[in-house]
């Protein structure tokens, strides 16, 4: 049985469908992201989870337990967002302590909870420190462990290190993830980054205009991305997508590019696929997939970035712009033409129509 359930799960605002449907079932102790670009419906979809908004239309299980008109202090969430909602004149002890003593819980179960919580978040040398004295980094993890005290079934987070600076960002991820390992708690983290989504989740659901585009492990989507959105906006840089067609011979596609077009290998199936199609493809691979070749994609280098050990190359432009990523310099600079080829295997092939896999 899964921990929560959405079921045809809608959301408007006046006219504005900000959720357009939503089916989604997150395992028991399961980490789930819900990952997609400003405006997309995540908020919208965990405000509805928390208990914070109503659902315009659709379901909302936990268990077998329908949680249609169940307030949010009922629903057995902890909930952290992206701005902590800390007690300033407290301090650490007091504010992680609030909640289970609201509960009327025992002091000395108190001191333990306090405790152990402290020690897992590394903030047992500040507990007596007050609130209003300490960094926003800090803050944000006293946050966490306000929330993470009450021993919630279901945790949400929604971008709760947004505000963090980049190196407490990455430090976080580690404790985050180990903090769930710890509690086998269900979690649902709302992120924009898809760096925390991999790095953390169990599963993520990638969301954009208000409907859910691909649901699948982190690599199940960086591997085998359903659509063109997906296979854009996971990956840094993104996947690269030529325009292509299917070919008149029986060699699979004819990728743009130079007056004759290009004919990139294929794995046959995925040749019988295209010669299938009628219309245009798009033909992709990752930026990390592609090796320097005698044979393949042959291009102009126009920018080069080294960042540490790591060059990102740019190749083309235009509609026929690619990268590709090396981990050392390979030597190519600006000017000079670059032959790539990726992997036929890790090819991935696109209808230009629908945006969809071909498989
Ligand atoms: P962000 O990271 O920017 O918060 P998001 O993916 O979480 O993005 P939501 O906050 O869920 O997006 O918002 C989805 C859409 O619904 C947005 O276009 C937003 O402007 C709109 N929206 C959200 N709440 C309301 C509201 N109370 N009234 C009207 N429109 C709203």
């Amino acid at each position: 049985m899964s921990a929560i359930h959405l079921k045809n799960l809608t959301k408007s605002f006046g006219d504005f469908a900000a959720l357009k449907t939503m089916d989604l079932e997150i395992a028991d102790g399961e980490f789930m992201a819900l990952l997609g670009p400003s405006g997309c419906g995540k908020s919208t979809t965990m405000n509805m989870i928390a208990g914070m908004e109503e659902p315009t239309s659709g379901r909302i299980l936990f268990g077998e337990r329908d949680m249609a008109g169940v307030p949010m202090g009922r629903r057995g969430v902890g909930f952290v967002f992206q701005n902590y909602a800390i007690f300033t004149h407290m301090s650490v002890r007091q504010n992680l302590a609030y909640g289970p003593r609201m509960r009327g819980a025992a002091k000395a179960e108190i001191d333990r909870r306090v405790g152990a919580v402290a020690e897992m978040l590394q903030l047992s040398p500040l507990l007596d420190r007050k609130a209003d004295r300490l960094s926003v980094n800090i803050l944000q993890r006293v946050a966490i462990g306000r929330s993470a005290i009450m021993e919630p079934a279901i945790f949400l987070l929604d971008e709760p290190l947004s505000n963090v600076d980049a190196a407490f960002r990455a430090v976080m991820r580690t404790e985050l993830k180990q903090l769930q390992r710890q509690f086998r708690q269900t979690m649902v983290y709302v992120t924009h980054d898809q760096l925390e989504a991999m790095t953390m989740a169990d599963r993520i659901a990638v969301m954009d205009h208000g409907v859910l585009q691909q649901v699948g492990t982190p690599l199940e989507v960086y591997n085998n991305p359903a659509n063109v959105f997906v296979a854009r906006f996971i990956g840094a840089p993104g996947m690269n997508l030529l325009k292509g067609r299917p070919a008149e011979s029986d060699r699979g596609l004819v990728v743009d590019l130079g007056p004759l077009g290009v004919t990139p290998p294929l794995p046959d199936e995925l040749a019988s696929a295209v010669r299938a199609m009628r219309g245009d493809v798009l033909y992709g691979f990752r930026p990390e997939q592609v090796a320097l070749a005698e044979r393949g994609l042959s291009m102009p280098v126009s920018f080069v970035e080294r960042i540490g050990a790591r060059t990102i190359v740019h190749l083309g432009d235009g509609e026929s712009a690619v990268k590709a990523v090396f981990e050392n310099d390979v030597g190519l600079s600006v000017g000079q033409t670059a032959v790539v080829a990726p992997p036929a295997s890790s090819v991935r092939i696109f209808d230009a129509a629908t945006g969809l896999a071909v498989k």
